[in-house]
């Protein structure tokens, strides 16, 4: 399997949009996108006309990187899923991904970017219902309670990612109770959630071709 090697900030740049890797320092005006927005190396400062097929990879890219850097077999897999799905693809691509395990810790606050997310759950800090999940593609649904572990809670980290919560918010499909490190999936996450810029119709067209 492959894997990304590429600086975090340059994939940001690269796709013309902060995509939130590096957790605090993302809001700061240290963020490498504020200080310069155009794609990194030579020609970074002068693209070419850009086709239609070029804004479909790249808002394939964009999602792909998003929710955690995924590998292209994974995605394609979710998109696969998406269609089988009643209603329109585009959206239930993103909201299969807005499900995963890593996505909904670090929406909760126990992370403070997705792969942080990622590292705490297959390090086993996170239960899910009271059990042990280290999948982070765990697909979570209505009724499902997440929660740092108890022996886990003391972590500067996740309690950072916490503190950081309250100036983000959680979505409205997700309950937080800071306290307790827990939170309850109250619903099916909506369209409305994800208030990134995306063009979820571009990546249907791609894999339409
Ligand atoms: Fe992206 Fe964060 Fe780096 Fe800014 S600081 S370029 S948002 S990873």
């Amino acid at each position: 399997m492959g894997r990304y090697i590429e600086s975090v900030c340059k994939i940001c740049r690269r796709e013309g949009m902060k995509l939130f890797f590096k957790g605090d320092r993302c809001y700061t005006d240290k963020c490498a996108f504020e200080r310069r927005s155009y794609a990194p190396g030579q020609h970074g400062q002068g693209r070419g006309k850009v086709t239609p097929y070029a804004l479909q990879l790249r808002e394939k890219q964009r999602v792909k990187r998003m929710y955690g850097l995924l590998m292209e077999e994974q995605f394609h897999g979710y998109f696969k899923e998406a269609e089988r799905i009643k209603g329109i693809t585009g959206e239930n691509l993103l909201l299969l991904l807005e499900r995963r395990l890593d996505n909904v810790a670090y929406r909760l606050g126990f992370a403070d970017s997705r792969s942080d997310a990622r590292q705490l759950i297959l390090h086993r800090h996170v239960l899910v219902n009271g059990k042990n999940v280290n999948i982070s593609s765990y697909l979570v649904k209505p009724g499902d309670v997440i929660e740092v572990k108890e022996k886990s809670r003391n972590k500067a980290r996740v309690n950072e990612a916490l503190e950081a919560v309250e100036r983000l918010g959680v979505p409205q499909w997700l309950e937080l109770d800071k306290a307790s490190h827990k939170g309850v999936i109250k619903s099916m996450p909506r369209r409305e959630d994800i208030t990134m810029p995306i063009q979820e119709q571009f990546i249907v067209e791609l894999y339409s071709r």
